[in-house]
C-alpha cells in the first residue's frame, strides 16, 4: 500500500532498529502520538475511534488513573519486599469481587503471559502432572512454556506433546448441538488421549469468552461440565480473564462468573492498570500451598507501588462510573446495530458476543458458512482509513473483533455501525472488481 514517504521512512527505521519479529497493524500503519477517551490521534492530528484496544478499558489516559500514577510515582516507586498499604488494598478490593469462592490470595505479575506461566508452574507443583487442555485457536502468552499452549501463534510454535486442543463453543457452527455437552465430551476425550500417552492433566485453561477463537462467550453455565471433568481427572481449572476481566462482559467483574463456578486460579492483566503493566492471579489456598512452601516468588517490577495505585484507581473508576452496567447497555446497542446490517450485507454470517465484546463473522456463503478472510481484511483496512480501529480473529481470520473502551458513548456506537455499513459496501464492490 502507498503509505507516503515519511511513514515509509519511519517503517524502515523501525525495521532496522527493532528487527524482524515485530508486526504493525493495518496496510497503512498508524503513527499515534496521543490518546484521549475512545480516541487516538496521529502525528498529523487525525482522530481515530479506537474500538479495539482493551487495555485502556476506561478510555485512553483516564484522568483519575493518570492522577493516581503521577501522585504515586512522585512519592515512592518500589517493590513488594517492603510493607505497603496500596498492594494490600488492591488485594482486598480484588478478593472482594469473588466473595463466595475459595479464591483467597492475590499474586502480581507484569504481564498476562507471566500470570499464565506462573499458573502453569503452580498447577504442575500442585498436581505433580504436566498435561494441558486449551481451545484450538487460544492465545495465552509468549513465554516458552505458555507459547506451547497458545495455538493461535500458528506454525511458528510447536505445541508441547503434553498439550491437547479442544474446539471452542461456536453456536454458529454447532448445527443445534448442545454446546455444554459437546465441550464436556471434548475435554473428556482430551483427558483420555493424554492418559493414553502416559500424561495426566495439570490444568484446563480457557479464556472465558474465547476471544482468539472468534469471540464465543457461549451460553452462561456451559463450562460447568468441563470443569467437573478436569477436577475429576485431578487437574486444575484456570480461568484466563486477561480479556474478559474487569467488567467487559457487562454482567460481572469476571467472565467465569457467567458460569457460576470457582476456578482454582484466575489470571488477569490487560485492563488492570488501564495501560500500566500490571497483571496477576487470584488463587485458592489449595492451588498455591505447595508452591508457596517450596518456592519463593519475587518479580522485580510486579506489584510495584505505582502499578498498584493505577489498579486501585481502575477499580474505583469502574465502580463510580458504573461501567459494568454501561458495558451491558452500550454493548447491546452495538450488537443490535451491527446485526441490523445483515439485511443489507450477505457477508454478515453471525453477530455475537457479550457486553463490550463483539464478534462479527464474515462468510462468502451463508449456507456453507465459508470463512471470508479477504473481505474481513479489506473491511479492517477500509475502516482504518475511515478513522475506526478494529481487527480480526478466529481460525479463519474472518471474525471482526470489536472490544471498545467501556466508556464508549451511544453516539460513538452510531459512528461504528455506520462505518461498518459503508466499509462492507466498499469491500464487496472492491472484491467484485
Ligand atoms: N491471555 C489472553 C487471553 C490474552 O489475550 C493475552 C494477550 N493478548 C495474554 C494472555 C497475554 O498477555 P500479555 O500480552 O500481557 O503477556
Amino acid at each position: 500500500a502507498d503509505v507516503g514517504a515519511e511513514t515509509a521512512a519511519t517503517i524502515s527505521r523501525r525495521d532496522r532498529l527493532l528487527g524482524p519479529a515485530y508486526r504493525l497493524m493495518y496496510e497503512r500503519p498508524l503513527h499515534i502520538v496521543k490518546g484521549e477517551g475512545a480516541w487516538l490521534i496521529d502525528s498529523e492530528g487525525r482522530r481515530f475511534l479506537d474500538i479495539y484496544n482493551n487495555v485502556t478499558s476506561l478510555g485512553h489516559c483516564h484522568p483519575r488513573v493518570v492522577e493516581a500514577i503521577c501522585r504515586q510515582v512522585a512519592t515512592l516507586a518500589t517493590n513488594t519486599r517492603y510493607l505497603h498499604d496500596t498492594i494490600l488494598e488492591l488485594a482486598e478490593r480484588l478478593l472482594a469481587t469473588v466473595p463466595e469462592t475459595e479464591l483467597a490470595h492475590l499474586m502480581l505479575t507484569c504481564t498476562g503471559s507471566e500470570a499464565n506461566d506462573l499458573a502453569y508452574r503452580m498447577a504442575k507443583v500442585r498436581t505433580g502432572e504436566t498435561g494441558i487442555i486449551v481451545t484450538e485457536t487460544a492465545y495465552h502468552g509468549f513465554t516458552d512454556a505458555v507459547s506451547q499452549f497458545s495455538p493461535s501463534l500458528g506454525v511458528s510454535v510447536d505445541l508441547g506433546a503434553h498439550v491437547r486442543l479442544v474446539p471452542a463453543p461456536s453456536a454458529y457452527h454447532a448445527d443445534g448441538a448442545d454446546l455444554a455437552d459437546r465441550f464436556t465430551r471434548d475435554v473428556e476425550a482430551a483427558i483420555a488421549d493424554l492418559k493414553r500417552h502416559g500424561i495426566k492433566p495439570a490444568m484446563l485453561i480457557v479464556d472465558t469468552v474465547f476471544t482468539s477463537d472468534g469471540v464465543l462467550p457461549g451460553p452462561s453455565g456451559f463450562l460447568a461440565g468441563a470443569v467437573a471433568a478436569i477436577h475429576k481427572a485431578g487437574g486444575l481449572f484456570v480461568a484466563d480473564e486477561v480479556q474478559p476481566g474487569f467488567g467487559r462482559t457487562g454482567e460481572h467483574m469476571w467472565g467465569f462468573q457467567r458460569h457460576r463456578l470457582t476456578p482454582d486460579i484466575v489470571t488477569m492483566g490487560k485492563p488492570m492498570g488501564n495501560g500500566q503493566p500490571i497483571a496477576g492471579l487470584l488463587v485458592t489456598n489449595d492451588a498455591v500451598a505447595r508452591f508457596g512452601r517450596d518456592s519463593r516468588y519475587f518479580n522485580t517490577f510486579a506489584g510495584n507501588t505505582v502499578s498498584c495505585a493505577a489498579a486501585v484507581a481502575v477499580l474505583d473508576t469502574i465502580e463510580q462510573e458504573k461501567l459494568i452496567a454501561h458495558a451491558a447497555t452500550i454493548g447491546d446497542q452495538l450488537r443490535d446495530g451491527i446485526a441490523a446490517l445483515a439485511d443489507r450485507h450477505e457477508a454478515i454470517g453471525d453477530v455475537r458476543g457479550v457486553g463490550m465484546f463483539v464478534g462479527v463473522e464474515l462468510v462468502s456463503n451463508r449456507e456453507t458458512r465459508e470463512p471470508d478472510r479477504a473481505t474481513t481484511s479489506r473491511v479492517v483496512n477500509i475502516l482504518r482509513d475511515k478513522g475506526i480501529l478494529l481487527s480480526a480473529c478466529a481460525k479463519g481470520h474472518n471474525v471482526l473483533k470489536i472490544r471498545p473502551p467501556l466508556v464508549l458513548s451511544s453516539e460513538q456506537v452510531d459512528m461504528v455501525v455506520q462505518g461498518i455499513d459503508e466499509a462492507l459496501a466498499e469491500a464487496m464492490s472492491a472484491g467484485a472488481d
